[in-house]
């Protein structure tokens, strides 16, 4: 089976959040279970740098607005997974992000940069395609930047290949005004309910779930939330149409990059039989942050991109009242400047007690992840969100908010799953400031005096199979149902 797996980012390559690391791990994963599959990404500066050796493998043309570009094939750092390159200089060699500006900016000729990114997709799934030696059977888009891939291949390429389009965020789905349907070769008929129209808008987004053949999400629970008003950005009607064939897999996590044992940023590594280890990482983590060493202050640790999704400006209100109950807290992240400010203004209040770091940083993101002993992940919405994952694999439980992906794999530390010693972590019975606050209290009070319950949910985080095993084996059955 082939399968061409299309991404706008791509781990180690380059990331700005989970769809990378999901984009990095899950067709190695597939290659295992004997799936041919090859990445094809956008030549981005930073993929270029860190891929290594490229050859040329391809000339494209009667790409819109660009005319050609030349693809290119590297393989991704430790493992065999084929990656395609689109060299097209004058899209993607730029300074700043994959999607924005270094100001924040977003770039505005990104819907040419992605339906180029799409179009090369379709072109290779097709008879048009220069590579007549590798035709995919199945074309797996990823999130709105792909989205037009489906549409191309069904209104202009007559690809034969069946197409997948996977939601990893509902909140983001490439809509422009009508103008660039003509502008990107696309039919005119497309433009309507029946096709990519979205209130008089191209969605690159509603393309891809009207036209693909199949539709996944990063969650089972996600995969129902999304066909209501509160989660699907107003899409919920088209996708509850679709309802029955929309496909929830959980992520799974690369636990060659995420795993304490073997954690190449962590000054002592451990697992879930010696967890010494992991208190060394966490006062090493409060030396380097410039907390006050003390092994026993229930640590908070955070990691997140700070927008409203992630909810955390719930966190801001009571952050205070945690601090003076003897709690340390650690965040990484960057965003929404209010809420950065936010957050150094509370640090530089509690020096030795908060610790702010904004901006992005691998290492410190595994440090916090190990060193921390409560990792807070209160999200409004959650596709499926990977660093709960990685909390439950550090032995960190994680507080979250009971939806999506984190409805799915954090199980409360009520008294009916420390029973059955299912529970790995703390739930919020209230998506508020103040069921924040009192879920945190719930932890914090365990981690302070109950140490052999606290241990016991550590370990049944740790001792989860977490990795990509089985989610892969759901995609591969899902690409089975096509063909
Ligand atoms: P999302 O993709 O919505 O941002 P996820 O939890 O699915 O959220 O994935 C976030 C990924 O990005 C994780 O791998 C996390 O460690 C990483 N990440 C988020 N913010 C930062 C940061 N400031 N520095 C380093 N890594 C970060």
């Amino acid at each position: 089976m082939k399968v061409l797996f299309v991404s706008s980012e791509v781990f180690p390559l380059i990331k700005t959040g989970g769809l990378a690391d999901v984009s990095g791990s899950l067709p190695n994963a597939l290659q295992g279970l004997g799936v041919d599959i090859r990445i094809l990404v956008p030549g981005y500066p930073a993929v270029l740098e860190n891929i290594g050796a490229l050859k040329t493998v391809a000339e494209l043309d009667h790409l819109p607005h660009i005319g050609d570009a030349t693809l290119l094939e590297g393989v991704i750092q430790d493992t065999q997974v084929k990656v395609w390159v689109i060299k097209a200089p004058s899209l993607y060699e730029r300074d700043g992000g994959p999607y924005a500006d270094k100001t924040g900016l977003e770039w505005g000729d990104n819907p040419i940069r992605f339906g180029v990114l799409s179009k090369v997709a379709a072109i290779l799934a097709s008879e048009k395609t220069p590579i007549k030696s590798w035709l995919p059977d199945i074309v797996h888009c990823n999130d709105w930047q792909t989205g037009l891939a489906p549409a191309y291949m069904s209104l202009t390429e007559h690809s034969n290949a069946k197409s997948i389009i996977s939601l990893h965020n509902m909140a983001f789905q490439g809509c422009y005004p009508p103008n660039w349907v003509e502008s990107l070769g696309l039919p005119s008929s497309g433009f309507s309910i029946e096709g990519f129209e979205y209130h008089g808008q191209l969605s690159f987004l509603k393309a891809a779930i009207f036209y693909a053949d199949a539709i996944s999400t990063v969650s089972p629970r996600y995969a129902k939330e999304i066909q209501t008003a509160a989660f699907g950005f107003g899409l919920e009607g088209l996708l509850s149409k679709r309802g029955d064939e929309i496909k929830g897999i959980l992520n799974g996590i690369e636990t060659e990059e995420w795993n304490p044992a073997t954690d190449k940023y962590l000054s002592h590594t451990y697992n879930s039989e010696n967890l010494q280890g992991k208190l060394q990482v966490k006062l090493a983590l409060q030396r380097d942050s410039g907390l006050d060493i003390d092994a026993n202050a229930p640590l908070l640790g955070v990691v997140s991109r700070l927008t409203h999704q992630k909810g955390l400006d719930m966190l801001v209100p009571h952050l205070q009242f945690l601090i003076n109950q003897g709690c340390q807290f650690v965040l990484l992240g960057g965003g929404e400047l209010a809420m950065e400010k936010a957050f150094e203004e509370i640090a530089s209040r509690n020096p030795g007690r908060a610790s702010v770091t904004i901006g992005y940083n691998e290492p410190l993101s595994h440090q916090i992840m190990a060193g921390s002993d409560i990792f807070v992940m209160p999200s409004r919405f959650e596709p499926c969100g990977l660093n709960q994952l990685y909390g439950l694999a550090y032995g960190t439980p994680p507080v979250v908010n009971a939806t999506g992906g984190l409805a799915d794999s954090v199980i409360d530390s009520n008294p009916a799953h420390l029973k059955d010693k299912t529970a790995n972590g703390f739930v919020m019975v209230e998506a508020s400031a103040e069921g924040l606050v009192a879920c945190i209290l719930r932890a914090v009070n365990m981690f302070n005096h109950d140490k052999k319950t606290w241990l016991q949910i550590q370990m049944s985080g740790m001792q989860q199979n977490l990795s990509w095993d089985k989610s892969a084996q759901e995609y591969l059955a899902l690409y089975k149902t096509l063909l």
